[in-house]
């Protein structure tokens, strides 16, 4: 429950509102100093997984009291929440990781405590969606942000074939363990596209994945080890942008190695594309 007004830190506590605080992606380095800060003066912090969030807060010497508020109990919290902000308490929102409210619980609360006329206050930081986005070398604008497409067979083909009529870059979230469908139907349906896997950015295996739609799931079939982790998935705009060849890179510099060093196969398949040499080699490596 959330503590009342009697509760309040003694000193140095923020200005009632509601702080939407970013959390790292996987580096906890990335929690920033103003999001310590204001972690350690608000009132109360509601995460959604007091338990994950709680070896963060540690690590952050921060030990303000937590409550709980995850996709379940987000809505039928939320009246205690405007309690607590009518009794001047500051309070904290963050998710497991990132930004809360993108493709994490946040939004209904934000939309309930701006609708009853309280402040709400961004701390931004990580999200995986921008970390992504920005190491793509795609157009940002425009760009279509779809989260995660639906589990349901026809409804996730529906969602994908709307979602690849759109002008722009699009940034899907996907689970490992849909990250091979999700290779194949893009492998089926945008052949020809430049697809990026981004895994596990800002951890211990954070890779960059850079093929062409058509040898998407081959890359994964490749070693059972790739679907591990967290992935973004951010498909190139059609045409417009494309300085680099659109042929199956991929696919060449597999084929090529069957016959040559990596650094030989990299070497010409970079005169070939105009695609650097290192980033290939990279490829062929990783
Ligand atoms: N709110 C979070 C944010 O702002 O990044 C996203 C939460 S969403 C429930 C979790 C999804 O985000 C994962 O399934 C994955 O698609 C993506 N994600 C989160 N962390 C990631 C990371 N370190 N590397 C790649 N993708 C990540």
């Amino acid at each position: 429950m959330v503590p009342t007004v009697s509760q309040n830190k003694q000193t140095n506590t923020l200005p009632s509102a509601l702080y939407v605080v970013a959390m790292p992606i996987g580096q906890w380095s990335d929690l920033s100093s103003r999001a310590i800060d204001v972690l350690d003066r608000v009132d109360v912090i509601l995460a959604e997984d007091t338990r994950v969030s709680g070896q963060i807060l540690k690590f952050a010497k921060v030990s303000t009291r937590m409550v709980s508020l995850n996709a379940h109990s987000e809505s039928g919290k939320a009246g205690r929440v405007i309690e607590s902000l009518e009794s001047g308490q500051s309070l904290a929102l963050i998710s497991d990781a990132g930004t809360p409210g993108i493709s994490d619980p946040g939004r209904l609360l934000v939309d309930k405590v701006v609708e009853e006329g309280f402040q709400v206050i961004p701390i931004p930081g990580p999200s995986a969606l921008t970390a992504a986005l920005s190491v793509s070398g795609f157009p940002a604008t425009p760009s279509h942000f779809f989260g995660f497409l639906s589990t349901k067979t026809n409804a996730r083909d529906q969602e994908l074939e709307r979602a690849l009529s759109y002008d722009g870059t699009l940034i899907f979230f996907e689970a490992p363990h849909r990250i091979v469908d999700l290779a194949g139907r893009l492998d089926e349906k945008a052949l020809g596209r430049k697809v990026i896997f981004a895994r596990e950015l800002t951890k211990t295996h954070e890779q960059l994945i850079r093929v062409v739609a058509g040898s998407c799931a081959d890359w994964f079939s490749e070693n059972a080890d790739r679907i591990r982790g967290e992935f973004v998935v951010l498909v190139g705009p059609t045409g417009v942008g494309h300085k680099q060849s659109s042929v199956d890179v991929d696919r060449i510099l597999r084929i090529l190695t069957r016959e040559l060093p990596p650094t030989k196969a990299a070497a010409l398949v970079s005169e070939i594309t105009g695609i650097p040499r290192r980033t290939l080699y990279r490829q062929l490596t990783d």
